[in-house]
């Protein structure tokens, strides 16, 4: 909430955290008459003060009044158009007032256009989660809420706009994004939409599997990827949405993938509990990395750490030949059903492919050129992630850093696939190693809700 003691829509939220850029849009738009608001997720951290992930803005303009009123920006999307007003490489996402729109013929809810213009009113109830249907009035900075956002937003709850089966049919994927939005806010989801989400999730097989996918990435580098997952399990929706990896560990081991939570207490690990307890150390080790860089980590990254409990230890003494073939033979499981791009399954084989080499017992393979290929630095965030993974000692880790730091800046490599990534590159970081393991600790959202 905004202050210890003070919540409501009054209640000014500090406009120093908001992007310049987007108070420029919104001051130019209102300039021109138009009704222009801050809008969704931005409102809901500021009130939270909480960093936005980015600005939106929601107005009266429409595509083309937009777009004519900012030469620096184009429009886009057709399922949803909308303007994006660019500066530099940065997006601010301006879109107008829409209302619900009306379903698709028959029985199905699923919305398939989505470009009626409305006013504010039918723009706020059209959102997903009553702490998403936020407007933020920038003239009298004070909060429009037209939904009880701000009462879900001090109880800390996730409840949809209007009838929760209805709004999960329309868009199932509505039901990742209330996981994504109760894992990471630390929010619990109320019980009316709680239980219409468990009674729709095979909803889900309607979306496209491109947006699954994203979701499924997003919640990985949300930094609450451990509770994402439980509930995700909690909700029976992991199935549906990462088939192939539900596949791959009931190849590996008898019991499949096991929540923390039930792993047998005080007793030693039996080894069909091994793959389990690895993956959600590395999701802990993800989300102490995001939290502590402030970095979102890469998808070449996020599917290695997919892979590596599944493919486990025996690969650092294996030879280059054999673990290329495990990685292509596990990859190929994976990746195809899920749609997953080739040129992050690639990154995720060079990055797991590297990693034997800096964790591997001889000098030959510590060679500093490795420091030179464009894949290094997201090796180096991997070994970083894994090393406290496995509660293993850092060693080599500061070895790598040091010589990244010595060695002269990464250069295109050669033989890399990847050639035209135009990410800005980062330095790598690793999470700080934490006194004591939290495995099985990991709170259900739904515990005490
Ligand atoms: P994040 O911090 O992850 O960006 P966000 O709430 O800003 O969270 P976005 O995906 O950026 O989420 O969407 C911006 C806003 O658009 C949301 O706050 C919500 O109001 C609306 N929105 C996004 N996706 C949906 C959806 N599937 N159905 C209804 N409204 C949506
Ligand atoms: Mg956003």
């Amino acid at each position: 909430m905004a202050t210890d003691n003070e919540t409501g829509p009054n209640v000014a939220l500090p406009l120093r955290e908001v992007d310049p850029d987007a108070l420029k849009v919104v001051r130019k738009l209102l300039a021109y008459g138009h009704e222009t608001y801050l809008v969704g997720g931005c409102v809901r951290d500021l009130y939270l003060r909480r960093r936005p992930k980015d600005f939106d803005v929601a107005t009266s303009a429409t595509p083309e009044q937009i777009r004519k009123t900012f030469r620096n920006s184009r429009i886009i999307g057709r399922r949803f158009k909308l303007a994006h007003v660019f500066f530099g490489s940065k997006i601010i996402e301006t879109s107008t007032f829409r209302t619900t729109p009306v379903a698709t013929e028959g029985d199905d809810m699923l919305i398939t256009r989505d470009n009626e213009w409305g006013s504010i009113e039918d723009d706020a109830r059209r959102r997903d989660f009553t702490i998403n249907g936020l407007f933020h009035d920038l003239e009298n900075n004070r909060i429009v809420d037209l939904v009880d956002g701000i009462p879900d937003l001090d109880r800390g709850v996730i409840r949809t706009i209007g009838d929760p089966t209805l709004r999960f049919q329309e868009d199932p994927v509505r039901m990742i994004r209330a996981i994504k939005f109760a894992a990471r806010l630390d929010f619990t989801i109320e019980e009316e939409t709680w239980q219409a989400l468990l009674a729709t999730v095979g909803d889900i097989t309607k979306c496209s599997r491109a947006r699954l996918l994203e979701e499924v990435y997003k919640l990985l580098r949300g930094g609450a990827s451990r509770r994402s997952f439980e509930l995700l399990i909690e909700a029976k929706i992991f199935p549906y949405v990462l088939p192939s990896y539900i596949d791959l560990f009931k190849e590996r081991t008898e019991v499949g993938l096991v929540r923390a939570q039930r792993f047998p207490k005080d007793e030693p690990l039996p080894a069909e509990y091994q793959p389990s307890r690895l993956f959600w150390e590395f999701l802990d080790a993800l989300d102490e990395y995001t939290s502590q860089t402030g970095q979102s980590a890469s998808n070449g990254v996020l599917l290695a750490i997919l892979m590596a409990p599944v493919i486990d230890q025996e690969w650092i003494n294996a030879s280059r030949r054999d673990l290329d073939r495990t990685i292509d033979a596990t990859m190929d499981a994976l990746c195809g059903p899920l749609g997953i791009a080739r040129r992050d399954r690639e990154l995720a084989r060079q990055i797991l492919m590297a990693h034997r080499r800096m964790v591997g017992p001889t000098k030959r393979r510590r060679r500093p050129s490795l420091v030179q290929r464009q894949y290094f630095h997201d090796a180096l965030v991997f070994l970083g992630i894994a090393v406290q993974a496995r509660g293993e000692d850092d060693g080599e880790f500061s070895h790598w850093q040091r010589l990244a730091a010595t060695v002269a800046p990464m250069v295109a490599s050669e033989d890399s696939p990847v050639r035209g990534d135009k990410r800005p590159r980062r330095r790598g970081g690793r999470p700080r190693r934490r006194s004591g393991r939290s495995s099985g600790s990991g709170r259900s959202q739904r515990a005490g809700s």
